[in-house]
């Protein structure tokens, strides 16, 4: 057996290389050169060329671009609508700002737990946390993977209740034939450098409601109009405008806008290279004993924006802490999606306790992203998974 290079062995490689990365080509330089010689930094014609954009990949009559991921939750939320102290279901596996986004429309979050075989919140639990208070649900397609969105249309039928889908991972995903942004009441994107296209930031929500839609747009602008159709006071004086609700500045800039366009030129590109390389990690990982991978449901078309393995811990001789850093000393850098979000001591401020969704819990012991990004070269893949093998055969009980 070859010696781990933690224990002063040689490493896989002598570069290292991380969960994820994004690709930018000289299309996206000359994409925002030309947006910085025009006439609009913001506010231009890009951000509507975006929305049209956007609206035709992901098959949704309404878009609305944002300045980040967590504005387009934020948003989203707003527009389907929530009153103080509304209940709002959503899974504690996911970044923060999914939850966050309930509280700052005064909505109280509420943990359902996920499936053990695709790690995405699950429809029984849900059941079991539905109050009369509950509003909605916020669904994650966690590392990219689609949501169980028949079985949540059935609940959010039974009882009345919007769906959001926190798609931050999803872009160029499908379900059943529809597009991750053409399912749920009101989808979100983000476009933060690590996700599948990028902007630098950026988010998005596409919808398919017109009020909605036009409540979202008044809500990323102040909740200022320039529409006399809107306004209480129509006033057709050139400079006139009106505030009709409490919004913020959520805008993208054209500068951001224009590298998000090209990027969305190559989604098709990113998105088979990405299920290329997972689909060699498969093939690699699928007889390891030490390892279990996250099933893939058969009504999905996955873009995948990580690949998690779970480690059996029983059948190995060190923790995942010790896992991680032996892969790091390989120069494999891998990262944890997610610490269970009302395991922050913020959470912890409300009221919330551990215990409550025993899987999610379970998975975050046990989880940890390796890399995976379009621009990975096959040799990169190889010493993934060489290193993947080396580590965990070492430590096989
Ligand atoms: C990245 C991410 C967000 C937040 O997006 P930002 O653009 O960083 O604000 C929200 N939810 C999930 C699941 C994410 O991965």
């Amino acid at each position: 057996m070859e010696k781990l290079a933690i224990l002063g062995g040689t490493p896989v490689r002598n570069t290292p290389i991380y969960y994820g990365r994004q690709m930018i080509d000289q299309k996206d330089i000359d994409s925002v050169v030309e947006i910085l010689k025009s006439d609009f930094l913001t506010c231009g014609p890009a951000i509507q060329a975006l929305e049209e954009k956007i609206k035709h990949i992901v098959d949704s009559p309404y878009a609305v671009a944002v300045s980040n991921g967590t504005d387009a939750l934020h948003t989203a939320v707003f527009g389907l609508g929530l009153s103080e102290g509304d209940e709002v279901i959503t899974t504690p596996l996911t970044f923060a700002a999914t939850a966050n986004a309930i509280l700052y429309q005064d909505g109280i979050p509420v943990f359902a737990d996920v499936c053990a075989d695709t790690y995405n919140i699950s429809a029984e639990s849900i059941r079991k946390k539905i109050t009369p208070q509950t509003k909605g649900i916020i669904a994650v397609d966690y590392t990219g993977q689609p949501a169980d969105y028949n079985a949540l249309h059935s609940i959010c039928e039974e009882f009345n209740l919007w769906l959001v889908e926190d798609a931050a991972h999803a872009i160029g995903s499908s379900y059943e034939d529809k597009k991750v942004g053409s399912i749920a009441d009101a989808t979100t994107f983000s476009f933060h450098p690590v996700k599948t296209v990028t902007s630098g930031e950026g988010g998005a929500i596409t919808c398919r409601d017109e009020p909605i839609y036009e409540r979202m747009m008044l809500f990323r602008t102040h909740g200022i109009t320039r529409n006399m159709k809107q306004m209480k006071h129509p006033s057709d004086d050139p400079w006139y405008y009106e505030q009709l609700l409490l919004g913020y500045n959520d805008r993208l800039s054209d500068i951001q806008a224009a590298l998000l366009i090209s990027q969305l030129d190559k989604l098709d590109l990113f998105s088979s290279r990405r299920r290329e390389i997972a689909t060699q990690y498969r093939q690699a990982f699928q007889n390891l004993n030490t390892l279990t991978l996250q099933t893939e449901l058969i009504m999905a078309k996955t873009t995948p924006h990580l690949f998690v393995i779970q480690l059996n811990l029983e059948n190995l001789r060190a923790t995942r802490r010790e896992i991680y850093d032996a892969l790091a000393a390989e120069n494999i850098y891998c990262n944890v999606h997610y610490i269970p979000v009302y395991y922050h001591p913020y959470y912890e401020s409300l009221g919330y306790t551990r215990g409550q969704c025993p899987t999610a819990e379970y998975l975050y012991e046990r989880v940890l992203s390796i890399p995976l990004y379009p621009m990975m070269t096959d040799q990169d893949v190889e010493d993934v998974i060489t290193a993947i093998y080396k580590v965990l055969c070492y430590y096989r009980k």
